[in-house]
């Protein structure tokens, strides 16, 4: 396979206004120590937790798009949902801020066993220093209706909110990825590489189906691996399957999308979103320690173990040359030390 010549992007995405918030491109970073230690292909990582907007993060570049369409529409609210530890609600708090807008979070308590440091410290902490308006619910099925509630009730005090979905994921919000995925191409194209593989975790799909539909449009053939964080592979499939194709619509593009395009990949999930697991925590251990890398318990932990976990069955040779997005999360950590309570002194192989 031969390393990707740069392709245009399509001339449709410039008819989208995009809010400022990235600092510019992140960085890509070998990860030499890792990939020898263990002897697999080599490891790159797209450095996603520099977005440059309050810890960073993949939000940041979903964001730039429906900030913009958020202010176009006359909106002096930004209104979403997520988990306590939500990185989108946090990275939303922050764009709001930045844009001079309000912000109000609905965030649903997943682990109510957990210490109150849990409710209290990493994200939900930011959420509240950023100047967003957090209202916590109980656990539940739909968050959809719990958004629609709190537009509504926004409405009456005569605001004039901006609902943005679970995770940013739209095709608007998807459209951050289309930019990714050539940024990516570039950045590696430059360096000399290629990309074989692309690695990343998966849950409201906007990433991966973003990225995806930046690749197709690229011609590009690098798999995307997405390891899912929330839900069985199958639905998470049908879900990036979905947003990819109307990403491609709304740039123009043939939307239509070979079937083994989307990987999905469940294993790692444990016992549900937000639960950790031995693997999340060896894998955010031994990147801290072989890379000086902070990955997150939720997201990027969880999908490391998926590629670590990969490497060592021999999914990959040793001149494959694969990309783990570092999709951020990072301010998590703070919320689940009592997730690595017993483990820190453990020999990593
Ligand atoms: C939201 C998030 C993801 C998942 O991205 P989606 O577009 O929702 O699939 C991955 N990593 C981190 C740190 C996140 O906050």
């Amino acid at each position: 396979m031969s390393i990707a010549a740069s392709v245009a992007l399509p001339a449709t995405l410039t008819c989208y206004p995009r809010y400022p918030l990235l600092t510019g491109p992140t960085p890509l970073q070998r990860l030499d120590r890792l990939s020898d230690l263990l002897g697999g292909p080599r490891i790159h990582i797209k450095r996603d937790d520099c977005t440059g907007l309050a810890l960073g993060g993949n939000k940041a570049r979903k964001l730039e798009f429906l900030v913009a369409d958020a202010l176009a529409q006359g909106a002096d609210t930004l209104v979403t949902v997520g988990a306590l530890q939500s990185n989108h609600a946090r990275m939303t708090a922050a764009a709001a801020a930045r844009a001079g807008l309000r912000c109000t979070l609905v965030l649903q308590d997943r682990l109510p066993d957990a210490p109150a440091s849990h409710r209290e410290g990493g994200n939900i902490f930011l959420d509240g220093l950023l100047g967003a308006d957090v209202v916590v619910v109980p656990a539940q099925e739909s968050l959809d209706e719990v958004l629609a509630v709190q537009v509504q009730a926004l409405r009456e005090q005569g605001r004039v909110p901006y609902a943005i979905a679970a995770g940013g994921s739209s095709p608007l919000g998807a459209l951050g990825y289309v930019l990714a995925a050539h940024e990516l191409l570039e950045q590696a194209a430059d360096a000399g590489h290629r990309v074989d593989a692309i690695v990343l975790a998966t849950g409201s799909a906007g990433t991966q189906a973003g990225l995806i539909a930046g690749l197709v449009q690229a011609g590009h053939a690098a798999a995307v691996h997405g390891h899912c964080v929330s839900r069985p592979a199958a639905q998470q499939t049908d879900k990036v399957q979905e947003l990819a194709s109307s990403t491609l619509a709304a740039l123009g593009l043939p939307a239509q999308l070979a079937d083994h395009v989307v990987h999905t990949d469940d294993r790692q999930i444990g016992s549900g979103y937000g639960h950790p697991t031995a693997a999340m925590c060896e894998a955010v251990q031994l990147l801290a320690r072989f890379e000086a890398i902070l990955l997150d318990p939720v997201y990027t932990g969880k999908a490391m173990a998926g590629l670590i976990a990969d490497i060592r069955a021999g999914r990959y040779t040793r001149e494959q040359q694969v990309v783990f997005i570092h999709t951020g999360g990072s301010p998590a950590l703070f919320a689940y030390r009592w997730a690595f309570a017993g483990s820190a002194e453990e020999e990593t192989p």
